[in-house]
C-alpha cells in the first residue's frame, strides 16, 4: 500500500485511535497509522451528543461483546482500550492536552448524522498544527465521488456495480499491527468500565437467542467467513433465498460493527477462484455490492431513512393502525411465514433477506402502514441493523425508493412462503403451534378441514391467529392506495 511520507519528529508523542464502527485491529488503517506513529492510545466513545439515532437493544447487546472482544485483541497487542462516554468534540481535544498526543486518527464512517462533526473535529486539530487524518475501510467506494457520467450520484444498481466492480479488488487489506506500544502514564488517563455502560439486557435478560445464534467481535466475523467459504457458499446463487436453510453468510452484523470489512471479504473470495462455480460467487460479490450501493444512496440523499426518495409518495394514504401494527411485530398476523419472520427476528436478531422483503411488503401493503414505521422497528431489533440498508432496502420494498420495486407488485405470502418455504421447515421452527401442520396447509392454516386442524392441535382464533386481513381485499386496496397518488401527479 501506498503511504505517505511521514514527519517522524514526533515519534515520542502518543497517537489517539479513536474507534467507532471499526471494532477490530486488522484491515485497519487508523490502528496501523497510530502504530506506526508511536505509543497508541486506544479510545471508543459512547456518544452522548445526540447527534446518533439511539441505537436498539440488540445492537447494544452486540456492541458489549464486540467492545470485549476488541479490548481483549488490543491487550494482546500491548495496550489497553479507553472507553469514555460523552462529546467527542469535547472528549478528544481534552485527551490530546492531557497525554501530549500529536495524532488523531480514524478511520471514516458515513453516517450523514457525524460527517459535519467530525469534519469540525479534524479542522480543528489540524489547526492546532497536529495530525489529524481519517480513512477508508467501512467500503469500497467513495459515495461522494463515485459518479456518473452526467456527474450525478447513481440510483440504479446495476450501472452503479459495473462502474465499482472492476476497481473492488484494489485494496489489499492489511495486516494488524504486530504490538503497540503502551502509553506511559496510562494511569492518569480517565476510563470507563464496560458493564458500567448497562448494555446487557438483565431484567429479563432475553439475549439468551441472540447467544445462541451469534458470536460477535472480529474472531467470529472471520470464523463466520471460512465457515461460509468452505461450507455453504457453493450452491449460494440458488439456496440464499430459502430462509429454511443456512445458505447465507450471516456477515451482515460483522459488517455493520466493522469487525470485518468488504476488502477482506472481497479477498478471502480470491481463494475460491479455483473451486467454487462462478455463480456463486458473482451472486455472492453482487450482494455484497448492495450494501455499497445503500451507503452510496445514504450518502448522496441523507433524509432516506426518513423522506420518500419519491416524493409522490408524500400523500401516500398510508393507515394509523397500532393493532394491526402490533400484530405484525409480535409475528401474530395469521399468516405464517410473516409470523415465522417476525419471530426470528424477535429470538435472534436477524431474519433473513427474502422474509424481510415478504415482511416489509405485507406491512406496506397489506396493512397499509407507512414504511418509516417498518424501518423502525426494524432498526429497534436486528442485530446488524444498519442506516444505510435498512433505509434503502424498506423504500425499496415500499416502491418509494430508488431503483425500488414497483409498489403494484404485492407479494402474496402464502405463495411466497408455498414457493421458498415448499416444506413449511422455516415456520415449523419458529411457530411452534404449528409444527404439527400438514405440508398442504402450513402456509395457509385456515383453509385446512377441522379434523386436519384437530389433528395438528391447532385451534384458530385461540392457538394461532385468523389472518387479520383477507389477501385479495387487501391487495385491491393497496392498489386503489396507489392509484390514488398516481392520480393525483
Ligand atoms: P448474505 O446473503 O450472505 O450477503 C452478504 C452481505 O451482502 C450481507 O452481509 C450484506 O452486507 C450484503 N447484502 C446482502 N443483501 C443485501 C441487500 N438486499 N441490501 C444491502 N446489503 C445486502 N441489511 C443490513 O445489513 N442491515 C439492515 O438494517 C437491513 N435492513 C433490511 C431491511 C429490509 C426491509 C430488507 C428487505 C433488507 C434489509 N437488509 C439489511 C438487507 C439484507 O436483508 C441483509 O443484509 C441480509 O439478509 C444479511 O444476511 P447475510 O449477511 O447472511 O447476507
Amino acid at each position: 500500500m501506498h503511504r505517505m511520507e511521514r514527519d517522524t519528529s514526533h515519534l515520542q508523542d502518543p497517537a489517539i485511535v479513536w474507534f467507532r464502527n471499526d471494532l477490530r485491529i486488522q484491515d485497519n488503517e487508523a490502528l496501523v497509522s497510530g502504530a506506526q506513529h508511536g505509543s497508541v492510545i486506544p479510545v471508543y466513545i459512547r456518544q452522548t451528543d445526540g447527534l446518533a439515532r439511539a441505537q436498539g437493544a440488540a445492537r447494544d447487546w452486540w456492541l458489549h461483546h464486540s467492545l470485549a472482544s476488541l479490548s481483549l485483541s488490543l491487550d494482546r497487542l500491548g495496550t489497553p482500550l479507553i472507553l469514555l462516554s460523552g462529546d467527542p468534540a469535547d472528549l478528544i481535544p481534552e485527551l490530546v492536552r492531557t497525554t501530549g498526543a500529536s495524532a488523531v486518527y480514524w478511520n471514516r464512517r458515513y453516517d450523514p448524522a457525524f460527517q459535519a462533526a467530525d469534519s469540525a473535529l479534524k479542522a480543528e486539530l489540524q489547526a492546532q498544527d497536529l495530525i489529524a487524518e481519517s480513512f477508508a475501510g467501512q467500503l469500497l467506494h467513495e459515495p461522494t465521488r463515485l459518479r456518473t457520467d452526467s456527474g450525478t450520484f447513481y440510483k440504479v444498481y446495476s450501472p452503479f456495480w459495473r462502474a465499482l466492480e472492476p476497481d473492488v479488488e484494489n485494496r489489499q487489506p492489511l495486516d494488524a499491527p504486530e504490538s503497540l506500544t503502551l502509553y506511559a502514564n496510562l494511569s492518569g488517563l480517565p476510563g470507563e468500565p464496560l458493564d458500567s455502560w448497562g448494555l446487557l439486557p438483565t431484567r429479563p435478560d432475553w439475549s439468551g437467542g441472540l447467544a445462541e445464534a451469534w458470536t460477535p467481535g472480529e474472531t467470529g466475523a472471520h470464523e463466520r467467513l471460512s465457515d461460509f467459504i468452505e461450507d455453504r457458499m457453493q450452491g449460494y446463487d440458488d439456496r440464499r433465498d430459502i430462509p429454511g436453510v443456512d445458505a447465507t453468510s450471516g456477515l451482515s452484523p460483522h459488517l455493520a460493527t466493522g469487525e470485518i470489512t468488504p476488502a477482506q471479504i472481497f479477498e478471502a473470495l480470491k481463494s475460491t477462484e479455483n473451486d467454487a462455480a462462478p455463480a456463486d460467487r458473482t451472486k455472492f460479490r453482487k450482494e455484497v455490492g448492495w450494501r455499497e450501493f445503500a451507503w452510496h444512496l445514504l450518502v448522496n440523499n441523507p433524509a432516506l431513512p426518513e423522506k420518500n426518495h419519491n416524493p409522490r409518495f408524500d400523500d401516500f394514504p398510508w393507515l394509523d393502525n397500532s393493532k394491526s401494527l402490533d400484530a405484525w411485530q409480535k409475528g401474530l398476523t395469521g399468516y405464517p411465514v410473516v409470523d415465522a419472520g417476525m419471530r426470528q427476528l424477535w429470538q435472534t436478531g436477524w431474519m433473513h433477506n427474502r422474509v424481510r422483503m415478504i415482511v416489509a411488503s405485507f406491512l406496506t401493503k397489506h396493512l397499509l402502514i407507512d414504511w418509516r414505521k417498518g424501518e423502525d422497528w426494524f432498526w429497534d431489533t436486528l442485530v446488524d441493523a444498519d442506516p444505510a440498508s435498512n433505509a434503502a432496502s424498506w423504500q425499496w420494498v415500499a416502491g418509494s425508493g430508488a431503483d425500488a420495486a414497483p409498489y403494484f407488485r404485492i407479494f402474496n405470502p402464502v405463495l411466497q412462503g408455498e414457493k421458498f418455504d415448499a416444506e413449511g421447515d422455516y415456520v415449523r421452527r419458529f411457530i411452534p403451534e404449528l409444527a404439527q401442520m400438514p405440508k398442504k396447509f402450513i402456509h395457509k392454516p385456515w383453509a385446512a378441514p377441522e379434523q386436519v386442524l384437530a389433528a395438528a392441535g391447532v385451534r384458530l382464533g385461540d392457538t394461532y391467529p385468523h389472518p387479520i386481513v383477507d389477501h385479495k381485499l387487501a391487495r385491491d386496496r393497496a392498489l386503489a392506495a396507489y392509484q390514488q397518488i398516481k392520480e393525483a401527479a
